[in-house]
């Protein structure tokens, strides 16, 4: 998943940013609010996690600007807060965050937040995905087709697990190769034809499962319904 990144310390900001992209998401991390602007106008993040105590704009103006956007601006927000005090945890939800952890705070227990908080935007209440014969285990990152595990590399894993988080909706493949690499980074669209192209022949193999349609000048459809 793509994840903005909102934390004016900067040790904390890398140590997350290096967290969360070996857990294989793509994280933006930003050291103010303008900047978090800047990014959620230019690029389509999955979740937002956004530090309270910034310098300039702080944290809760930032979520209340995000969400007056409304429907534009629709992913989960979870914040991050150094404050103990009830006060800031009320007013941080009541300006549209989902959920807040305490600094300083036990990656695990940050990294489990995000995934539930992740599960239930994509409207799914277990840990696992399932089309057919098909389950992913999003906490895992693994593919299981058929009862047997599924070997994927860990960019074919992600492209498979932002369709069917979004499936029988038409996605584009800017969207998808948001999904692998930082907007900083060159990025080249046949790579994610390519990889769609090895998904598909893994996911055939020898049941014949063919759940990923191409959608001409749009980009991919995930059509079998998940649940
Ligand atoms: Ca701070």
């Amino acid at each position: 998943m793509k994840l903005l990144v909102v934390e004016d310390e900067a040790l904390l900001r890398h140590h997350l940013q290096t967290r969360l992209t070996e857990s294989g998401h793509v994280v933006e991390a930003v050291a103010n609010a303008d900047e978090a602007l800047y990014q959620t106008e230019q690029f389509n993040h999955d979740l937002a996690m956004i530090d309270l105590g910034l310098p300039g704009m702080g944290g809760l103006e930032l979520i209340r600007q995000l969400r007056a956007r409304g429907k534009t601006f629709p992913i989960p927000i979870l914040i991050l807060t150094a404050r103990g005090n009830w006060q800031d945890k009320v007013e941080g939800l009541a300006a549209g965050a989902d959920d807040y952890v305490v600094k300083p705070f036990q990656f695990e227990e940050l990294e489990a937040r995000l995934n539930a908080l992740l599960r239930r935007s994509s409207g799914f209440t277990q840990s696992t995905i399932v089309a057919g014969g098909l389950v992913l285990d999003i906490n895992r990152k693994q593919a299981v087709l058929d009862d047997k595990p599924l070997p994927l590399t860990a960019y074919e894993y992600r492209i498979l697990e932002y369709l069917m988080r979004h499936h029988q909706q038409v996605v584009a493949k800017d969207r998808l190769m948001e999904q692998l690499y930082p907007d900083d980074e060159e990025r080249d669209p046949n790579v994610i034809e390519v990889l769609v192209g090895r998904l598909r022949r893994k996911l055939e193999g020898e049941s014949g499962f063919k759940p990923i349609d191409t959608v001409r000048g749009l980009g991919y459809l995930f059509t079998e319904r998940c649940r």
